[in-house]
């Protein structure tokens, strides 16, 4: 039997169509974007065309668009970028992140606050890994740099009111940023309906090739670059640009927003029918993160004293490619962050299990999968 991929937050496949264009680029069309010459300008014009293809998309303006090699790469420039250049302009020293953040969002600001002394806060989030806008208002200061919160979440599948949030934040005047990389595949990307300032996103994580990613940064906001040298990217990120690459990213983002409704209605279903059937057949289950404002794609659950990496594993054996979690690899036995600020105990935040459906997961994926579930949990719990 050929294993059955489950894990599409960790990564997706490319889409054949994105390939297709993107190969050129590797060969016959070569050359520096940066360069004068013929070869220069036609990688020029390629590059060019992706930057307003994507701007088009996210409702943006090409020069708001600087392309990076992930998504941790514009997380790390938003949130280093953004708070260095508080400081620098007005002595802004406040941070304020969501709990659930990314590594990629949350390590940042722990280096921000170990080497430059910002003072990091963290929003509080429900049990359902939900930031509530009001007490944004309460937190924000005059000296506060940055606001971040993840608008979907990798772990828990939960959708935060980035828009709400968004509009508080520029009512007075604080930089926000979202990282959509999570997002970015089943919710719609209107940068202008989402109020924000700065929003990540990678191309990976829907159906286009790793290695690149994006960072919106809306006119008027400033960053102080992480990475100097040649003036690529308006100054912001030096450094050629990986044209087939960026071409893929481009594509796929378009391919992901124009198919959107027909993607998610599909998958919606097939989530919304795992997440009861395993709440039925596996006694003390909880689904975690919110119900219904979640990714389509998306299901996340943990299981009462079981080990969940060691049931990750259990599945792999069984032919399921699933995960406890983020992408980390197991053997990291620690409970997860982000289940433990939703307020689980030890000994449910050891027992997570996300399974993520994708483009080619079928019903008969899903009834094969929980056929073989509960006997690996049962076998996960005398383990723990
Ligand atoms: C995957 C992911 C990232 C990191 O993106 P890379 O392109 O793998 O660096 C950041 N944030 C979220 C929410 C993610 O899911």
């Amino acid at each position: 039997m050929n294993p059955v991929y489950l894990d599409y937050a960790a990564t997706t496949p490319l889409d054949s169509r994105v390939l297709e264009e993107m190969i050129p680029y590797f060969s016959d069309e070569f050359g520096n974007p940066s360069s004068a010459h013929l070869f220069g300008q036609r990688a020029e014009s390629a590059l060019e065309k992706s930057r307003r293809s994507l701007a088009e998309d996210l409702n943006c303006l090409p020069g708001e668009v600087i392309f990076t090699s992930c998504g941790s790469e514009s997380d790390n420039l938003a949130l280093r970028g953004g708070a260095l250049a508080g400081l620098e302009h007005h002595g802004a020293d406040h941070i304020l992140i969501s709990p659930i953040e990314h590594p990629a969002v949350y390590q940042t600001a722990r280096e921000l606050h170990e080497r430059h002394n910002f003072d990091v806060e963290y929003l509080p989030v429900d049990s359902r890994g939900m930031v509530d806008p009001q007490v944004v208002i309460e937190r924000l200061r005059p000296g506060t740099a940055l606001v971040s919160v993840i608008h979907a979440n990798n772990e828990i599948g939960t959708i935060n009111p980035i828009s709400e949030i968004g509009a508080i934040c520029r009512a007075v005047g604080v930089p926000f940023h979202t990282d959509s990389v999570q997002g970015a595949a089943h919710t719609p990307i209107d940068v202008y309906q989402l109020n924000v300032d700065l929003l990540s996103i990678g191309a990976h994580k829907f159906y286009g090739p790793k290695g690149v990613g994006a960072l919106y940064v809306r006119g008027g906001n400033s960053l102080i670059p992480h990475l100097t040298g040649g003036s690529q990217e308006f100054g912001l990120r030096a450094g050629t640009e990986n044209v087939p690459l960026i071409v893929g990213l481009s594509r796929a983002f378009h391919f992901a927003q124009s198919e959107l409704e027909e993607r998610s209605k599909r998958l919606q279903a097939l989530r919304d029918e795992l997440i009861s059937t395993v709440l039925d057949v596996v006694p003390d289950a909880e689904l975690t993160g919110h119900p219904q404002k979640r990714l389509p794609n998306h299901t996340s659950f943990v299981f009462r004293e079981a080990d969940g990496n060691f049931l990750v594993s259990l599945l792999d054996s069984a032919g399921y490619a699933c995960s406890s979690g983020s992408a980390c690899k197991t053997g990291k036995p620690a409970p997860s962050r982000v289940l433990r600020a939703l307020g689980f105990s030890p000994a449910w935040a050891s027992g997570g299990l996300r399974v993520t459906l994708g483009i080619p997961t079928t019903l008969e994926d899903l009834e094969g999968f929980l056929d073989i579930l509960p006997g690996c949990v049962e076998k996960a719990r005398k383990r723990s």
